[in-house]
């Protein structure tokens, strides 16, 4: 038998969460924001930003770890806090479930979730330009209403996915 590495293809169908330049351009992100609170990028920290890579969506430890048999679970769970810590990673928190983790937007792109009640599953999706003018326009003028300093929005479409529905 003959065991042949998965080669990415050339012209992967562009998703959300993933990052829009190279690869290589997320590492020496997380490199330089690992950096700025004195710690170093391991091999163990770069398994989990290259699944997180890889998924494209917001994954839990337990998906973690079903695609990286290899770390064990307390060293996945201390590498995600050093990497949340050093804003490379984020808890997504969605109610009555475990927290998913995805890459800060600053490293990939601005995107929203598509979350089945069903099913559980989360999805990144990019709204269209419409929307996000739309939601920046109504959250400014909350922010001017309130006295709020706006830095950014998150919005999850809660619904039925295409396999459950
Ligand atoms: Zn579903
Ligand atoms: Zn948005």
């Amino acid at each position: 038998m003959t065991v042949t590495r998965r080669q990415k293809p050339a012209t992967a169908p562009s998703s959300p969460g993933r990052p829009s330049g190279p690869e290589s351009e997320v590492h020496a992100g997380v490199g330089q924001r690992l950096a700025s609170i004195r710690q170093r990028y391991t091999g163990g920290r770069r398994l989990l930003v290259e699944a997180l890579i890889r998924a494209g969506r917001p994954l839990t430890v337990t998906e973690i770890l079903d695609v990286r048999p290899a770390l064990p679970p307390s060293t996945a769970y201390r590498n995600l806090a050093m990497l949340e810590q050093a804003t490379v990673v984020c808890r997504v928190q969605l109610s009555g479930e475990f927290s998913r983790y995805e890459l800060s937007e600053e490293l990939t792109r601005h995107h929203h979730h598509l979350v089945c009640v069903d099913c559980g599953s989360v999805v990144d999706v990019t709204a269209p330009a419409r929307l996000e003018d739309d939601v920046t326009v109504a959250a400014k003028e909350v922010a001017a209403a309130t006295g709020f300093r706006l830095e950014s929005h998150r919005l999850d479409l809660i619904g039925h996915c295409q396999a459950c529905s």
